[in-house]
């Protein structure tokens, strides 16, 4: 692979620039994905949050989703954080009933799943890899309802996984993007470049 990692970027919908910024400011190539042509071009692949039934709908009218499936399902590498974490999970409590997902992460998420109470909050976490706390940001965040055995936890909230990670597959609760701190992203390219 070559050492600047051409990363796409899902720009149909959401918080798509921040994470761009980020991967940029790490030395990346970013493109925003918005047609499937544009994703001959990538190496790796963000989903951003923003909200996932709303990106649902937009990745079929814009012929997105199955060429996108397809470029996840044979391995390049994605991360996915919050809405983009939705779009990844096998299973969806409290979607749309049309609400269509990737399903290649072995997770169960509830959307919104922190209780009206606490829609959005911020908290320090500990994430595996980095020397000192995380300043993490949730917003309307998908809960973790179960977790496979083959996914690796790699940052957790009260007990509750909010970072993890299969073999080509990383997903976020919160967003790493708002954090100014791109201590997550470099996690993801270090994933991409190996
Ligand atoms: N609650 C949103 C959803 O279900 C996700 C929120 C976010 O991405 N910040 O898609």
């Amino acid at each position: 692979m070559s050492a600047r990692a051409r990363i796409g970027v899902l720009a149909l919908q959401g918080a798509f620039a921040a994470h761009a910024s980020a991967l940029q400011r790490l030395g990346a190539t970013t493109v925003e994905v918005r047609v499937a042509a544009d994703l001959e071009q990538c190496d790796a692949l963000v989903l951003p949050g923003g909200e996932s039934t709303t990106m649902s709908q937009l990745l079929e009218t814009s012929q997105l989703f199955d060429p996108l499936a397809e470029r996840i399902a044979t391995g390049t590498p994605v991360f996915g954080t919050c809405a983009g974490m939705i779009l990844l999970s096998k299973g969806i409590a409290d979607g749309r009933p049309d609400q269509r997902s990737f399903a290649v992460l072995d997770i169960d998420v509830q959307r919104n799943g922190f209780g009206r109470q606490r829609d959005s909050f911020e908290t320090e976490i500990d994430v595996l890899g980095l020397d000192r706390a995380f300043h993490a940001v949730f917003i309307r965040a998908p809960r973790i309802s179960r977790i496979g055995s083959q996914i690796e936890t790699l940052a957790t909230h009260g007990g509750e996984p909010v970072l993890v990670r299969s073999k080509t597959i990383m997903a976020a609760s919160f967003h790493p993007e708002l954090a100014d701190d791109d201590r997550v992203h470099q996690l993801f390219l270090t994933m991409v470049q190996g």
